[in-house]
């Protein structure tokens, strides 16, 4: 049900309305009456809040847009109001839950300006989730953004777990940003941002004691975002609020607009926030694909989801070789999963020996996914192949010859940042894709907002510091359990992550012998095939742990699935340990990593276990299938 307010319609209600200004807040409260979302004018200033049992976990922030035709940001009366009913019904196999249900009360009006001009603007509201956005008139035909006054008004007493933008133009060959910063764990919602850029979204806010009398946790996000807006990220917090901003002028080596030029009639992106007095909500919302619809149809064959080999995250770029790569098709083999993730540089294998390499996956029964450059001018990344990827023709070509050989999917490497003509790069590339049959998941790249519902091919990103970085680093392999104990209550509980999870050598090198220590227990990797949710796993087992005594940990990773029909959160606090419950089928995965020794009683009565205790050492985890 699409909700967009026409200009006759809003002509209609205007007629119909005694008054055009509200006399009081307008709300709207979701089911169930917990959460509420209040919009105003005052002063001619458009503001919006939210409540939880009554408690504002939002305080009054600002609303509106001012674009090069009018500025909805002052100056504003308020429309007519119109409450309604958002219902949906629908099944992405992709996300942490097959089949959603959706329930949510809307409100609508507009915001007019002196001359009479609308935004649109509408809010809907679930029993845990909010989201809301503006609607462009018609009449006013295409408009560019100049600047989003929308805030999130957090009181200063709020901590947040967070991630800071980077500068542009930075990092490997210049690729960044590309949401690959580390973690702050509830810091002062006012903390400077590292790079004083502010947050890249999902950004945790956690409003704790005396000030609310309980505990409040509050995901804020955004979702939707296609080719008709940029990707946004939150300021450092500034006059009491985070505030909305658009894309740094120098991502993409300064190419392409910061301010998103909008259709007639279309909508922004919508911002989204998730509250709950436990971190259930959180965990389960689901509110990223219930606000999206799908841009087009998958073909008639349907993706296939799985785990995988990859050589490159232990082997590196040495076994990008025809035998190497040949030993990882066995590995797969042998592992019983479906695919092997072939890494840069497999272009130099040359067209025969690639033949003959398909042919050889082939007869594994092992289907093959390709790393890609995302090309172009605004990275200096030296990895091939590039260049492919770079116009419709040469994309078009390209899935030609992909989908001719079999390939499954590509992994698109290295994107330019969050400018809107680099949102319109990633949807181009999803729907040329589509067209052949082939899934696309992205890394060096920007959050997916709502995007597994959108494209029904994307398969999941990076965006977040994802296993190349423990053997990059001794560092980051320390901080993992922190890391794994950090995203299921933000980055992953709202798109798929794309991590590369779970090692059984000592070390993240061939030899074995060198770079990082592995310093997590199996148990935590085991877990972590659950804990991080994405459709496609590609793990980081090597050839040789297949005679190491692992039977458990392989029959284990033989058996697990990489889809699920429903995800629960059972305990834990963010950056310190996580527990999850996963189910495929009849099934249930319950899964814990921690940061800390802890010992706690799972109530695991949903899945017919009772409770369980369960103690946890630093850097240990755990699984249970039931
Ligand atoms: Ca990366």
């Amino acid at each position: 049900m699409h909700t967009i307010l026409s200009r006759p319609l809003l002509l209609a209600l205007a007629a119909a309305a005694a008054a055009t200004v509200f006399a009081e807040p307008a709300s709207v409260k979701g089911p169930g009456g917990r959460l509420a979302f209040f919009v105003d004018v005052k002063d001619g200033a458009p503001v919006w809040k939210a409540s939880y049992d009554g408690v504002d976990v939002v305080d009054w922030s600002a609303l509106g847009l001012a674009t090069d035709t009018a500025d909805f940001t002052r100056g504003v009366t308020a429309g007519p109001v119109r409450h309604g009913v958002f219902t949906d019904d629908y099944r992405v196999p992709t996300i942490k839950k097959s089949h959603v249900t959706v329930e949510m009360n809307t409100l609508q009006t507009a915001f007019v300006d002196a001359a009479g001009r609308r935004l649109g603007f509408e809010a809907r509201v679930g029993r845990h989730d909010l989201a809301f956005r503006y609607t462009f008139a018609k009449a006013d035909g295409a408009q560019r953004v100049r600047r989003e006054a929308t805030a999130f008004a957090f009181a200063p007493s709020t901590t947040m777990f967070a991630t800071p933008q980077s500068k542009p133009m930075i990092g490997f060959a210049q690729t960044k940003p590309s949401y690959e910063e580390t973690y702050v764990f509830d810091a002062p919602v006012a903390t400077r941002s590292g790079y004083g850029e502010g947050w890249t979204f999902p950004l945790l806010a956690h409003a704790a004691g005396a000030a609310h009398g309980r505990d409040l946790w509050a995901l804020v996000s955004e979702t939707g975002t296609d080719g008709n807006y940029c990707g946004c990220r939150l300021a450092d917090y500034a006059d009491g609020a985070l505030r909305i901003a658009f894309p740094m002028a120098g991502e993409a080596r300064g190419r392409g607009d910061v301010e998103p030029v909008c259709a007639a009639g279309s909508s922004t992106p919508w911002r989204t926030l998730t509250v709950g007095d436990s971190l259930a909500p959180i965990v389960e919302t689901t509110v990223a694909w219930d606000v999206v619809r799908p841009a087009y149809a998958p073909p008639a064959r349907p993706y296939a989801f799985g785990k995988g080999s990859w050589s490159w995250i232990v082997w590196d770029d040495a076994s990008m070789n025809p035998a190497d790569q040949r030993a990882f098709v066995d590995l797969a083999a042998a592992m019983k999963w479906d695919h092997i993730l072939v890494d840069a540089f497999w272009d130099r294998f040359g067209e025969p020996a690639l033949k003959d390499f398909f042919a050889y996956a082939k007869a594994k029964g092992v289907a093959v996914y390709l790393w890609y450059n995302s090309n172009g001018d605004w990275n200096d990344a030296p990895q091939t192949p590039k260049d492919r990827f770079n116009t419709p023709e040469s994309t078009e070509r390209e899935m030609a010859w992909l989908e001719a050989n079999g390939v499954r999917g590509v992994k698109v490497d290295f994107w330019g940042g969050d400018k809107q003509f680099v949102m319109k790069r990633y949807c181009a590339l999803f729907e040329s894709a589509n067209r052949h049959g082939i899934e696309v998941f992205v890394h060096g790249c920007t959050l997916p907002r709502g995007w597994e519902r959108m494209f029904p091919n994307f398969v999941g990103a990076e965006a977040l510091l994802a296993s190349e970085n423990l053997k990059f680093s001794q560092g980051a392999m320390d901080s993992h359990s922190q890391w794994a104990s950090l995203h299921p209550f933000c980055r992953n509980a709202v798109a798929g992550a794309e991590f590369g999870p779970v090692f059984l050598n000592r070390f993240l090198r061939k030899d074995n012998t060198s770079g990082s220590r592995r310093v997590t227990t199996e148990n935590f990797e085991l877990a972590t095939s659950v804990i991080y949710q994405n459709p496609v796993q590609n793990f980081g087992l090597c050839p040789n742990n297949l005679h190491e005594g692992f039977d458990r940990e392989l029959a284990f990773l033989r058996a697990v699935p990489t889809t699920w029909d429903e995800t629960r959160f059972v305990a834990g606090y963010p950056g310190r340990y996580a527990v999850l419950a996963r189910r495929h089928g009849t099934r249930w995965y319950v899964a814990g990593v921690a940061r800390e020794g802890v010992t706690l009683q799972l109530d695991l009565g949903f899945c017919g276990a009772g409770t369980r205790p369960v103690s946890l050492t630093r850097d240990d985890g755990f699984v249970w299938v039931f």
